[in-house]
């Protein structure tokens, strides 16, 4: 045992205190299938890299079950890294503890910072070595999630020209997700509002998926997946970290229009139950755009400390990103410095025009400020230091300060100013590996 996310675990309802244990281990590491389980792996297709691929499915994943956590949510408890299935094509089935970890952390530190996610609730290792370009410690991640379906999952259903499958899983999907919605095209209405949302959620706190195939997109709205993922550091709008993304085409600044592009892929799935009417999954599609806008305003008021609204406050957030951009200031520091009197040049003196017509004080502004601009992002050399511990020295004590720092990524603490920032090299030609 890595570690239990106790938390999580009192959140299903589950005794963390038990499956701390040999025993827990042994359930986590798919050793032992926990009583009343049924374990599957799920079909899925997808457009990676803008290619279809009609087959991909849980090749390292396996599916245990689903809970009613003490919210009444019910979520599907999935083991990632525990062998192969029907779907793992030449592939192992197995994880590496590096990537195991690596989602582990981004996972909690996206939780943490209010974004819908996906979360752990355990890591293991196996004792086994995987081998990818050279022998790895082998792992396994259990996953918690709203449930498993994808952009993807629809897609393969749709390829196959199997609509009355089709029909099941989109009446399942709207039982399961989105009970309020009227028919197909309320669907389709309701995951676009939630990725628009959830979208601007990544941007706000500059967090690069990395790898938005259409396999990789959750129906239910949540951040899901965490590969080549990174957190921007010195703000450039096309940064990429991902070594397979050569072309940037998941660079930071590209996310929302990937985003309706995945989205499209989704309407084209569900035209065989709206009689093929186009024009209305148009007009779904088409007010993305605006949703987005919307979602990402509202959030960049908040981080600038702005309660009313005015029509050029998105123009002053973008001229924030141009100057972030020209001076190389790193993204993260900067929104939290604006509220401790950063000098921002000709930029700063046009918000604190802004700010002279806002009604709350300077005390008030600021606490509400450092509410949404976070002080501890999963800083880049941070988790590689984390994973370089874990995985050559089998030392786990970094993994778990992270995991703390991450999970309180608001509130400032002493003995912590070594994850408040970039590394002193500025990460230069850092990148980020899949691991599979
Ligand atoms: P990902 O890049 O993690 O989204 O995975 C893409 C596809 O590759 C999914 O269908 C995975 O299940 C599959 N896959 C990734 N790694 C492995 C592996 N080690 N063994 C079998 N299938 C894998
Ligand atoms: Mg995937």
């Amino acid at each position: 045992m890595v570690r239990l996310n106790r938390g999580l675990a009192a959140e299903l309802g589950l005794d963390g205190e038990a499956l701390d244990s040999e025993a827990g281990a042994a359930i986590f590491a798919g050793n032992t299938v926990p009583e009343g389980a049924m374990v599957l792996a799920q079909a899925y297709a997808g457009h990676q890299f803008g290619h279809f691929v009609p087959q991909l499915g849980d090749g390292r994943a396996l599916l245990l079950g689903e809970m009613i956590d003490v919210h009444g949510q019910r979520r599907d408890i999935q083991l990632k890294g525990s062998g192969r299935t029907a779907f793992s094509r030449g592939g192992d089935g197995k994880a590496a503890l590096g990537p195991v970890l690596r989602e582990y952390l981004l996972g909690e530190a996206m939780h943490g910072l209010g974004v819908p996610t996906t979360r752990a609730l355990a890591a293991v290792t196996t004792g086994e070595m995987v081998y990818r370009e050279q022998p790895l410690p082998g792992a396994v991640l259990t996953r918690v999630a709203a449930s498993h379906i994808r952009v993807g999952t629809f897609q393969f259903f749709a390829a196959r020209g199997e609509t009355e499958k089709l029909r099941q899983l989109a009446d399942y999907t709207i039982r399961r997700h989105y009970p309020g919605v009227q028919g197909y095209v309320g669907l389709l209405g309701a995951v676009i509002d939630a990725q628009a949302s959830l979208i601007a959620r990544w941007m706000h706190i500059g967090f690069i998926h990395g790898v938005m195939n259409t396999d990789n997109m959750a129906i239910s709205g949540e951040t899901i997946d965490y590969g080549p993922c990174a957190f921007v550091d010195q703000y450039r709008a096309l940064t990429v970290f991902s070594s397979i993304d050569r072309g940037g085409r998941y660079a930071y600044g590209q996310q929302p229009e990937i985003a309706l592009w995945n989205l499209t892929r989704f309407a084209e799935t569900l035209l065989p139950l709206v009689g093929g009417d186009v024009e209305v999954a148009t007009a779904e599609l088409q007010r993305f755009g605006d949703l987005y806008e919307r979602y990402w305003e509202r959030g960049m008021r908040a981080k600038l400390g702005l309660v009313t609204e005015e029509a050029g406050d998105a123009e002053l957030a973008r001229g924030l990103l141009q100057t972030m951009e020209t001076g190389g200031l790193d993204y993260t520091q900067t929104f939290r410095g604006l509220a401790r009197g950063v000098e921002l040049g000709a930029w700063g003196e046009r918000w604190r025009a802004r700010l002279a017509r806002e009604g709350a004080t300077v005390e008030m502004r600021g606490e509400a400020m450092d509410r949404v601009n976070p002080v501890y992002i999963a800083r880049n050399h941070q988790v590689e230091a984390a994973l370089a511990a874990a995985t050559e020295r089998e030392d786990f004590g970094p993994f778990a300060t992270l995991c703390d720092v991450l999970a309180e990524p608001f509130t400032e603490r002493p003995g912590r100013e070594g994850y408040a920032g970039p590394a002193a090299d500025g990460n230069v030609g850092y990148k980020t590996f899949c691991g599979t």
